[in-house]
């Protein structure tokens, strides 16, 4: 299997920090402090005005996190649930696995923690990038569905060839418990990082809105625009993070679950604000799948806002944020404002 330890590669994504860069003006007090680490197989850069001791229990935290939640990570939890097909859960990857469960159920047909076996096919998680022929994608299409994960009391099982991937919420899910921690610290102030996923906490010494760069995909280290907003988790979904090319085609590592293929669909990014750092993620994810045909997700729903860039060039902003929206000078995205 791919996500056997001999094969795995960790995928290291160097640039993932620079895909969403803030203003870390933010917090220029004189008990600011930062770190910059690698955990989930990303780089992560917390900055803080707080004591230094807080930044380190963050660093911490995240170890430990991707400890129990990766699946390309040979002692995690959930490593060994798709090695063994059972496992007894701590608190923290039970927790994720079931609001996985419901977000699934919630996201039909757009999130799906199961895709995990075909994300290994495409080569995803071996760098070893191969196209499935089309039996192999349809038997793989079949397997996918979360409802086969079967949890009773903190044992989760899954089926033969079933296996699962907690990656597109696990970042988000840290930034939740991050700002657990700082809300039991003396901290005013936080913008951390968590490869792509950013956590934005309390308020800046001279009390503007924090801003946050979107990630322009053409240029992933540039932006085609800047959010200025208050507390909350920004997360970022993009076909740029990780793809190839085979005959002139790109494939992505975001995934349909009813085709187990890479999103065609036209996205090009989804960014996703919310007070909920794991519902921010699993949406950036969702929504990339969904598309802007089927944004109107969003009007039945009044917990979040987001930003999706087209491949034609259009940018489709939500009511909640599209004031406290600005294009970076020189981009001509044709700006839709979505309502509720
Ligand atoms: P990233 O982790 O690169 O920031 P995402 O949050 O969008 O990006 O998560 C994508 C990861 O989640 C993929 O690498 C894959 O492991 C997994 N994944 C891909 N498609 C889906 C999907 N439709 N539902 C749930 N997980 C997915
Ligand atoms: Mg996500």
């Amino acid at each position: 299997m791919c996500y056997d330890g001999d094969m795995m590669k960790r995928l290291i994504k160097p640039l993932l920090c620079l895909l969403i860069i803030l203003t870390l003006t933010a917090c220029s007090a004189t008990s600011e402090n930062s770190v910059s680490f690698e955990a989930m197989d990303t780089l992560m850069s917390l900055k803080v005005c707080g004591d230094n001791i807080i930044c380190e229990t963050l660093e911490n935290r995240a170890h430990e996190l991707d400890e129990r939640l990766s699946a390309t990570n040979p002692e995690s939890e959930i490593y060994q649930l798709n090695e063994n097909g059972s496992a007894k859960l701590s608190g923290d990857a039970l927790s994720l696995v079931k609001r996985s469960l419901e977000l699934s159920k919630e996201l039909e047909n757009s999130f799906d923690p199961t895709v995990f076996p075909a994300v290994c096919e495409w080569g995803f998680i071996s760098d070893e990038y191969r196209v499935p022929d089309e039996k192999t994608l349809a038997q793989l299409a079949e397997k996918i569905d979360y409802k086969q994960i079967a949890v009773d009391d903190n044992t989760v099982r899954l089926p033969k060839d079933v296996a699962i991937d907690l990656g597109a919420v696990a970042k988000g899910y840290l930034a939740d418990e991050c700002r657990t921690i700082l809300a039991d610290s003396d901290a005013s102030c936080a913008i951390l990082n968590l490869g792509g996923t950013i956590l934005l906490y309390g308020k800046k010494p001279d009390n503007t809105p924090f801003k946050v760069g979107v990630a322009d995909p053409e240029n992933p280290a540039g932006y085609f625009g800047y959010l200025a907003c208050g507390e909350g988790v920004v997360a970022t979904s993009g076909g740029y993070e990780r793809y190839f090319e085979e005959g002139g085609k790109r494939y992505i590592h975001i995934l349909d679950p009813t085709t187990a293929k890479p999103v065609d669909n036209g996205t090009l990014s989804v960014t996703i604000f919310s007070d909920d750092g794991v519902l921010s993620d699993a949406l950036s994810t969702a929504l990339f799948v969904m598309g802007i045909d089927k944004a109107a997700y969003y009007q039945a729903h009044d917990d979040f806002d987001f930003i999706l860039l087209t491949d034609d060039n259009n940018l489709y902003i939500t009511e909640g944020i599209y004031d406290d929206f600005t294009l970076a000078e020189g981009c001509d995205f044709t700006l839709h404002k979505i309502s509720r």
